[in-house]
């Protein structure tokens, strides 16, 4: 096993290196290696000095970020992070709990710490002049005829909408409001580049919104077509959301609909930062590592995210 893993100064030491590719920077100035460490007893570990006269501030690589707080060990979040982004459908907390030998409330913690480092914070737009944008929408959740509240049909469901540019990233949105069409209109003008063609299944809720883009084609499905005439399909999206539902009935089995972001953040992480794409394992560990040290992350004590 990798050393950062069981080691919390080799840990610390490696999370240096993937946050601070240039040196260290001081977070109060923002000045670039000009620090200088302090070594011995008396400090704590991994701690800089800004050398800039006028800052002079004391700084950590984990200073503001959930990490810098934390009881659990270093190598131990890197180890989490590291199962949490190799494994294709994820990890129960309760897998997390017994692999890394932390409490169950503590692995659920952990895991939506990370969860919330895998935003890519949707910048840039999908797709482009020449490039295509899938959109389609999925179902999620109450599906057991048997449940305590099942009800029939879409309304009583969890929409999803993925908008997939093929053989490049995704991005997947728990749809909130009742108003699926408004929210497509409004998940598409944010994130998909109008140079782009459009390509749906025949949903009245893609309807009116070809004009937006270079073209509209759409795919019949309900006439048992899964490829166009001119060769559209919506098969990127509908794998995405294989992979998805694969994992939450293997993995997750449940999830409340105020948790169901946070999944699709992680499901489409690690989509993006696939080996497809040319990302191998270690390097989705060091994106989520910088997403975490990186966006502050910061510590809570609200809600169920509990101190640990
Ligand atoms: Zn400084």
């Amino acid at each position: 096993m990798n050393p950062i893993y069981t080691d919390a100064e080799k840990a610390r030491e490696h999370l240096e290196a993937v946050v601070w590719p240039n040196g260290p920077v001081c977070p109060h100035c923002g000045l670039v290696n000009e620090a200088t460490k302090l070594e011995g007893k008396k400090h704590r570990p991994g701690l800089y000095q800004c050398n800039a006269k006028e800052c002079r501030l004391q700084f950590t690589a984990t200073v503001g970020t959930v990490f810098e707080r934390s009881k659990i060990p270093l190598n131990t979040w890197l180890y989490a992070v590291s199962l949490l982004t190799a494994s294709k459908k994820g990890m129960s907390a309760h897998q997390l709990h017994r692999m890394i030998g932390v409490q169950y409330k503590t692995a659920w913690f952990m895991m939506h710490r990370i969860r919330e480092a895998m935003k890519d914070g949707g910048a840039g737009l999908l797709g482009g002049e020449g490039k295509v944008v899938q959109a389609d929408e999925t179902y999620y959740g109450n599906t057991s005829k048997r449940a305590k509240h099942y009800k029939k049909g879409h309304s009583q469901k969890e929409c999803i909408i993925a908008l997939v540019e093929p053989g490049a990233k995704a991005r997947a949105f728990h749809a909130w409001s009742g108003n699926t069409q408004k929210n497509a209109a409004m998940l598409l003008s944010k994130h998909a580049d109008q140079k782009s063609a459009l390509h749906t299944d025949e949903s009245p809720i893609y309807k009116g919104l070809g004009w937006n883009f270079a073209e509209h084609l759409t795919v019949k499905h309900s006439a048992g077509e899964y490829k166009g005439t001119k060769g559209q399909h919506t098969n990127n999206a509908e794998n995405f959301f294989g992979i998805f539902k694969r994992g939450m009935v293997g993995v997750y089995h449940k999830c409340e609909p105020q948790h169901l972001q946070r999944y699709l953040t992680e499901f489409e992480f690690r989509y993006n930062n696939r080996i497809g794409l040319g990302i191998d394992d270690a390097m989705r560990a060091e994106r989520a590592l910088k997403g975490i040290t990186g966006r502050r992350l910061m510590y809570r004590r609200s809600g169920k995210t509990q101190a640990v």
